[in-house]
């Protein structure tokens, strides 16, 4: 064997993920050190978080807020604790609350259009109350609409690309100002992908923050690295270094190696992947060592 020198990288972030959809253990010593669970039981996912797969760093929302009869109430896949009711604006500072309470590291809020919707001043409610905890907005918008709300009441992140509308350029340029949207590209086909590589190429283009991110549990995504999901970053225009910060965690996070040298592109990097392993953990301090 050679001796080129192998690369070594930060582990995948998988930035949309519903734990309790999937074998878990399956993620264990993997590419992928790190999950963020965007709606689930508090109590479940909290617990996950406590004593994860080896391997794997589990950070989660917490519930689904929405409206009485909103979005996923009534799902066959969502438990009742996963969704939280907001009926009025008085009732965001509590909801936001226990989400600081259960450990969560944002609010998850859903504008699903079809089902009942989080009226202006509710919405605004849950923004200003998770703020003020310091807390990002996640928001799940679907239907005619429902992004630009997000965007306009301060949302931090759209959880999905927006794919149920072509949005008109000024919407793109205020999203990419102010949001970061992740990716989900994978779980649409035809025409729904279309209009989310739109939407994706003109955010990318305006110098919107894109990351990876899977919805891994919904539906027949892959645990793992979703090669398919990285070929989608690079085609709404993702390579080099931001395609890096995209798919892959902050310098603190566990690292991988690989002998295959730095991926620039999408087909590179699913390679890269695919030959990586952990990297040996940093030397522990001598004190340890005796
Ligand atoms: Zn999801």
């Amino acid at each position: 064997m050679g001796d080129a020198p192998s690369v070594t990288l930060p582990g995948v972030v998988d930035r949309h993920v519903h734990l309790g959809l999937v074998d878990v253990a399956s993620l264990a010593d993997g590419p992928v050190v790190e999950v963020h669970d965007l709606g689930w039981d508090p109590r479940a996912v909290r617990a996950l978080a406590a004593a994860p797969p080896s391997g794997l760093r589990v950070r989660y929302a917490g519930p689904f807020h929405t409206a009485p009869g909103g979005y996923p109430s009534g799902r066959a896949w969502a438990p009742e604790a996963a969704v939280r009711h907001v009926a009025a604006p008085e009732e965001a500072a509590a909801a936001v609350a226990d989400v600081v309470a259960a450990g969560g590291f944002g609010v998850k809020v859903t504008l699903h259009a079809g089902m009942p919707l989080l009226p202006d001043d509710v919405l605004h409610a849950l923004v200003d109350a998770a703020h003020a905890a310091r807390l990002p907005v996640l928001v799940h918008a679907e239907g005619t609409g429902q992004a630009e709300r997000a965007v306009d009441a301060g949302a931090d992140t759209l959880v999905h690309v927006p794919w149920t509308e072509v949005l008109p350029d000024g919407l793109i340029a205020r999203a990419a100002a102010r949001t970061t949207w992740i990716s989900t590209l994978a779980i649409h086909d035809g025409d729904a992908l279309g209009v989310a590589l739109d939407n994706a190429r003109r955010f990318v283009a305006a110098g919107g923050t894109l990351e990876y991110g899977t919805d891994l549990g919904n539906g027949p995504t892959p645990p793992g690295v979703h090669e398919r999901e990285i070929e989608l970053l690079g085609e709404a225009g993702l390579s080099g270094a931001a395609l890096r910060r995209a798919v892959l965690g902050p310098p603190s996070a566990p690292r991988l190696t690989s002998p295959l040298p730095l991926p620039d592109t999408a087909p590179d990097l699913t390679a890269w992947l695919r030959t990586s392993r952990p990297a040996l953990p940093p030397r522990r301090g001598s004190h340890l060592a005796r």
